[in-house]
C-alpha cells in the first residue's frame, strides 16, 4: 500500500518533468570535470558548483587535510560537547571570529544544521520570524520548526518586512541570505537593519554565497557594508561552497554562541566535522585572506558573462555575484536548453520547483575563478545557438 502510494507520487514527479537524476563525477571537482554514469558519460566544463574559487581542490587546502588526517586520524569520533572538539575546530573558530569581526564563532557540521539549531534555540512559541521568501531551504524549515508564528515577505521587499514585523510576538527575529542562493541578488541590508531596529529585531543574515567571494578580505557581504556585530547579531557562513571544503559557523557575541553550545540540538547530538575538515578549512581560510587576485578574476568573468549574454534574448537577472541564472519559466524549455548545452560538452544547474518557485525554471549558471574567459565564451556563443533554436518554444508555452 505505502510501496504503491509512493510509485504513484514518483510517476507524477516525472511527469510534471520534476524527477531529478544525479549525475555521477569520477573527476575532482573543478571548472573541468568528468561524469560516469550511462546517461551522463564524458568530460565537462562545469557551469554548476557552488566552487567559486577554485578552492576544493586546491593542493594547498588538499595538503593540510592530508597532513591533518596523517596527524589526528579521519573521525572526530564524538559529540563536540563529549570528546570530539578537536583543537583544529577550536582555532579554526578563533580564526573565523576575528576574520568576521565578531566575538566569537562556532563551527557546525553543515549549514543547516547551523541555520536549523539558531532559529529552533532563539525562538519558540508567542515570538515571531520574519523571512524573505526566497530564502534557503534550511532557514525556511527553520523558523517552521521553531514553534514561532512564521511569515515570510516579498523578495527584498522593506515595505513588505516593515508590515510583517508590525505583526505581534515577544521575540522578533528577521532572517534572510546575504546572497540569494538561486538569484544571486544581495538583500538590501542597510535598509533591513533599520527596519528591524525600528521593531526592536534581530536580524539573522546566512551569507553562504557570499562569504569567501564579496568584501576586501573576503568575509562577505557584511564586510562589504560594513556591518557590525550589533547590527548583524547572527551571522552564519558555510564551507562548502568559496571555501571549498565542507562545514559552516555561526558568528556573534559571547552570550549567543554559549547559548548555541548550551541549547542546540542539532550541535550537541551530532558528532563533529572530522579535525581535518577543519584543518583544510583553515588554509582555504589563509587563501581567502590574501585571494584579491582570484576574487578580481571571479568578477572580470561575470562581466565578460553579462557583457555577452546581454546581447541575446535572455534576460539577465540582478546580480553581480558567480551566481548568473537565467529563468527560462517552462520546466521541459529549460531542460531542453540544459541538454543541448550538455551535448555540446558544458554542465549548468538546471533548477525547477520547488527550488524555486513556480513557472520560473532557470539555468543556474555560476562562475568560479577557475574558469577560463575562453570557457565562458564558448558557454555564451552555446547560450546564443540555444537561443535560437528553443527561446521561441519556450516564450509560447509560457503564454499558453
Ligand atoms: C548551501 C546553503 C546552506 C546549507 O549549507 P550546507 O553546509 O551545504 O548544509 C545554507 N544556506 C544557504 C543560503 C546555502 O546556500
Amino acid at each position: 500500500m505505502i510501496e504503491q502510494e509512493l510509485k504513484q507520487a514518483l510517476a507524477e514527479r516525472a511527469r510534471q518533468s520534476l524527477y531529478r537524476n544525479r549525475k555521477v563525477m569520477a573527476s575532482a571537482q573543478g571548472s573541468d570535470v568528468s561524469l560516469s554514469s550511462q546517461a551522463h558519460d564524458g568530460e565537462f566544463i562545469n557551469f554548476a558548483s557552488n566552487d567559486y574559487l577554485g578552492l576544493a581542490n586546491h593542493p594547498d587546502v588538499t595538503k593540510a587535510f592530508v597532513d591533518s588526517a596523517n596527524k589526528f586520524g579521519v573521525g572526530s569520533g564524538a559529540s563536540h560537547l563529549v570528546i570530539g572538539h578537536h583543537q583544529e575546530h577550536h582555532l579554526l573558530e578563533q580564526e573565523l571570529a576575528e576574520f568576521t569581526g565578531r566575538a566569537r564563532a562556532l563551527v557546525f557540521s553543515n549549514g543547516y544544521a547551523a541555520n536549523l539549531s539558531c532559529l529552533n534555540v532563539l525562538l519558540g512559541q508567542g515570538d515571531l520570524v520574519a523571512e524573505d521568501k526566497l530564502n534557503h531551504a534550511s532557514l525556511l524549515d527553520g523558523g517552521l520548526s521553531s514553534g514561532a508564528k512564521f511569515r515570510r515577505y516579498i523578495h527584498n521587499d522593506i515595505t513588505s518586512l516593515d508590515k510583517t514585523l508590525s505583526l505581534p510576538g515577544n521575540r522578533k527575529i528577521v532572517v534572510t541570505d546575504g546572497v540569494f542562493s538561486m538569484d544571486g541578488d544581495c538583500a538590501p541590508l542597510a535598509d533591513i537593519i533599520t527596519t528591524a531596529k525600528n521593531h526592536d529585531a534581530w536580524l539573522m543574515v546566512d551569507d553562504a554565497h557570499g562569504f569567501g567571494v564579496l568584501g576586501k578580505t573576503g568575509a562577505g557581504l557584511c564586510e562589504q557594508l560594513q556591518l557590525s556585530e550589533q547590527q548583524v547579531p547572527i551571522l552564519v557562513g558555510t564551507f562548502g561552497k568559496a571555501f571549498g571544503t565542507y562545514g559552516a559557523f555561526v558568528a556573534g557575541s559571547e552570550t549567543l554562541i554559549e547559548t548555541l553550545i548550551q541549547f542546540a540540538r542539532p550541535y550537541i547530538y551530532s558528532t563533529a566535522l572530522p579535525p581535518a575538515i577543519a584543518a583544510a578549512t583553515r588554509q582555504s581560510l589563509k587563501i581567502i585572506q590574501h585571494g584579491a587576485e582570484l576574487r578580481e578574476k571571479l568578477q572580470s568573468l561575470i562581466q565578460l558573462f553579462r557583457t555577452r549574454v546581454s546581447a541575446l534574448e535572455f534576460d539577465l537577472m540582478e546580480s553581480n555575484t558567480a551566481i548568473q541564472p537565467l529563468v527560462i519559466g517552462d520546466e521541459q524549455s529549460m531542460l531542453n536548453i540544459a541538454e543541448f548545452l550538455k551535448a555540446n560538452g558544458i554542465l549548468v544547474g538546471a533548477i525547477r520547483p520547488p527550488t524555486v518557485p513556480k513557472g520560473t525554471a532557470r539555468l543556474r549558471i555560476t562562475l568560479t575563478a577557475a574558469h577560463t574567459p575562453e570557457q565562458v565564451e564558448k558557454l555564451t556563443d552555446l547560450l546564443a545557438q540555444a537561443c535560437d533554436q528553443f527561446c521561441s518554444q519556450a516564450n509560447e508555452s509560457l503564454t499558453e
